[in-house]
Parts: C-alpha cells; sequence; structure tokens
C-alpha cells in the first residue's frame, strides 16, 4: 500500500471536521452544539489476546467508537486491516451519523476496528479475533446501544459470530445485535448488494440531473471488493460501459467495456483482478485518472488528494468507499465543475439496508428482496433530491449540502434532547 494511503494527506478524522466545521459555519449552528457534535460521544480501545494456530499468542488492538447516539443506537461497521487506528475509526464513525441523518433512518453513528491483517489469519484465527473482540466491547453493544456491521476485511460469517458471541453473553439469541449477517441467521435479502445498489441509485439520478441517457456511459471503478464488485455489475445492468477495474494488487482497462462476468470467475480464481486476460493492466493511479464519464472510488480513503485531483478527467465521481477524496482536493474538483455524490449519500445504500434488517430481526417477520429493494429506491431516490435541492437552496456542492443536511438533522435532535446535567 502506498504511504500516502496509510498516513494520507489529511489523517481522516481531520478530513470528516473540515467538512463539518464548513456545513456548521454556513448553518450557523450554536458554538455549543457544534463541540457537543464534534465530539465523539465515547471511545474504547482495547486488547485482543488471541492463540494462533501454531500455539502463540499474539496480541491485536481493538477500538469501537460511538460517535453520536442522539438519533438512534450508534450503527456501524467494524473494520480489520493493518492500517486501523483511532483517528480513521474516529472519522469513519462520525461519518456514520452523517450517513443515517442523510438517509433518515432512526440511528447515530459508531465504527470498530481491529489492527490486523485477516489476509494473514486462518478461519478459526478470524473467529477468536472476532470472539474475544466482541466480548471486550461487548457493554457497550446492545441492539438498542450499538449494532455493528461489515466493513472492509469483514463478512457475513463474522457477524455471524458476532451475534453468536453476544447471545451466548446474554443467554438469548438476539440477531438484532449485529447486521450484515446471513440470511439464514436474521439477514435481510438484498444486503449484500445494497451498498452496490444504491451506488448505481445514486449515479442514475445523477445522470438524469446532467440529462445523461446511461447507455454506453463509461464508468471506473477502483476497488474490487462488496461495494466495488456489486457496483461495477449494477452499473453494467444500467447500460452503462465499465472499462476499468481495480484492487488493491492492480487493474485492467478495456476501452470496449469490460466483460464483467468474465472477470468475476477470474477473480474468483486468483483473489485478484490483475492478470485478467480480457483488457491491459492498469494501476490503481492511473484508473483513477482515465478518460471516463463517471468514477467509482470504492476502495479506501484518500486516493483523490490535492496531488492527483486536477487530473481527473471524469465528469461525476460516486463515492463508494467512504472518505476517498480529500478536503483539500474537494476544491479542486469543484473548481474543474465535476459532479460529487458524496460518501454519506452514495454508498448510504448498505447502512439503509442494515436498518431494514434490524427492523425485520426486531419484528421476527422478514421482507422479499423486491421490498427491500423497492423501500431502498425509495430512500436513496428521496436522499438524493433532498441533498441536491439543498445544495441549489445554498448554492453549495453536493458533499457540503449533505452535510448541512445530517448536521441540521443530528443538530436538532441533539438540542431537543437536551444536556443531561
Ligand atoms: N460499513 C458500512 C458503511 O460504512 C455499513 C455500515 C452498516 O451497515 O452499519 O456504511
Amino acid at each position: 500500500m502506498n504511504p500516502e494511503q496509510v498516513l494520507g494527506e489529511e489523517n481522516p478524522f481531520e478530513a470528516m471536521h473540515a467538512r463539518f466545521d464548513l456545513a456548521a459555519q454556513k448553518l450557523g449552528l450554536d458554538p455549543g452544539l457544534y463541540r457537543v457534535l464534534r465530539t465523539p460521544d465515547r471511545e474504547m480501545t482495547v486488547a485482543v489476546p488471541v492463540l494462533r494456530d501454531d500455539g502463540s499468542v499474539e496480541v491485536y488492538t481493538g477500538y469501537r467508537v460511538q460517535h453520536s447516539t442522539a438519533r438512534g443506537p450508534a450503527k456501524g461497521g467494524v473494520r480489520y486491516a493493518p492500517n486501523v487506528n483511532l483517528d480513521e475509526v474516529r472519522a469513519l464513525a462520525a461519518w456514520m451519523t452523517w450517513k443515517c441523518a442523510v438517509v433518515n433512518v432512526p440511528f447515530g453513528g459508531g465504527k470498530g476496528g481491529v489492527v490486523c491483517d485477516p489476509t494473514k489469519l486462518s478461519v478459526s484465527e478470524m473467529e477468536r479475533v472476532t470472539r474475544r473482540y466482541i466480548a471486550a466491547i461487548m457493554d457497550i453493544l446492545g441492539p438498542d446501544r450499538d449494532v455493528p456491521a461489515p466493513d472492509m476485511g469483514t463478512d457475513g460469517q463474522v457477524m455471524a459470530w458476532i451475534a453468536d458471541t453476544y447471545s451466548m453473553h446474554v443467554r438469548s439469541w438476539q440477531p438484532a445485535i449485529t447486521t450484515g449477517k446471513p440470511i439464514e441467521l436474521g439477514g435481510s435479502a438484498g444486503r449484500v448488494e445494497a451498498t452496490g445498489r444504491g451506488v448505481m441509485l445514486s449515479t442514475r439520478e445523477a445522470l438524469k440531473v446532467l440529462g445523461i441517457q446511461p447507455n454506453g456511459v463509461t464508468a471506473a471503478v477502483q476497488g474490487y471488493g462488496n461495494v466495488g464488485q456489486v457496483s461495477a455489475m449494477m452499473l453494467d445492468r444500467l447500460g452503462m460501459k465499465v472499462v476499468a477495474v481495480s484492487d488493491i494488487r492492480g487493474g485492467v482497462h478495456n476501452a470496449r467495456g469490460l466483460d464483467l462476468k468474465a472477470l468475476k470467475s477470474h477473480f474468483q480464481k486468483t483473489r485478484t483482478v490483475e492478470g485478467f486476460p480480457g483488457g491491459e493492466p492498469v494501476s490503481n493511479a492511473q484508473l483513477l485518472e482515465l478518460g471516463v464519464d463517471v468514477l467509482v472510488p470504492a476502495a479506501t480513503e484518500n486516493v483523490i488528494t490535492s496531488k492527483n485531483a486536477a487530473n481527473i478527467k471524469a465528469r461525476v465521481i460516486v463515492e463508494g468507499a467512504n472518505g476517498p477524496v480529500t478536503a483539500r482536493a474537494d476544491k479542486i474538483l469543484d473548481e474543474k465543475g465535476i459532479y460529487v455524490i458524496p460518501d454519506i449519500l452514495a454508498n448510504a445504500g448498505g447502512v439503509t439496508v442494515s436498518y431494514f434488517e434490524w427492523v425485520q430481526d426486531r419484528m421476527g417477520m422478514f421482507w422479499t428482496e423486491d421490498e427491500v429493494n423497492t423501500r431502498l429506491e425509495h430512500i436513496m431516490v428521496n436522499s438524493f433530491r433532498d441533498v441536491t435541492d439543498m445544495a441549489k437552496r445554498f448554492e453549495v456542492s453536493n458533499r457540503l449540502a449533505a452535510y448541512m443536511l445530517a448536521v441540521d438533522r443530528v443538530g436538532k435532535v441533539t438540542k431537543m434532547r437536551g444536556l443531561y446535567a
């Protein structure tokens, strides 16, 4: 991984604060409320001692940050990655607060992480890391307190272990403790595809605003995890032409459009899109600067910075990842007139269906995939309209509008609830 991605030209918490400050200023937010919303409610750092398969003991560091619980239980994923750090988790937790407020689901924001390399752990080591981490933070978890979900390096199996660990401790089955679970354990239909579907819906709405028909519109997708993979497939189904895709190792480009089915089977065999014979190799840095209509950064933070923003040629950027653009790059993209759909709107499909999963678990009644997708589409389209209306009204970028919408919503509720003193 390049050092820029690890350190960033801005630490992600600073990048989040930079946008929050602008939104607070534009809204004329009360100074007291400003201080409350700028500060995470609660942070927990734990040691996660784990027995490795070879008999040795490793101690990993785990975090859980709850940024705000004003609008409901903290909600947000758990990330397993070697470069996880507290400021990153703080930023991701705050982004969850704003994201849940943009789509108006009754959750606050939280995020967790364990500093480990999941590619170097066996399945049973992953299980032990997960169970020990959850046991360590479980005092602050609960269906009405804080509800984890998948993020980078975690998946449905990890969620199954989380649900089981929590349930064993409280002596009853509690599926609503986590979302993104396998369907058999109370997961929701459509949850796996939800973030990618939301990316597609936001792209579709943006093209409408710009008066562009999706047919033949070209796209490049950075990242081939759950979000990148599904986004590429959904954009292709929308009639667009996905010409480039990459993962952490490298990428592939074909100006005539990639055969996504063949690409997927190449990935299933080799665990990378690199070396796919249906196109030319392209680096992650080159992919971002391709002459495409739509760019979907769906990998990680800080990939579009003040160093490469001027070289971006896409007309539209749809942020599948959290925090892919730095605050300094925002200005450059704005000046270039690039239409950006910010992360807290573009990738909110995931947490929206997480909310549906939580609701279904609590009812003990489950919806069909069509019902889930219809409800998701409704929320994404309305939220897109709320953000773009705000942008027009205040003559600001979509990013600032999304932050303003969210900060205003969270601020109102925080004020209504009052300080408990
Ligand atoms: N990790 C995802 C995100 O960043 C999903 C969070 C959730 O569903 O709670 O939005």
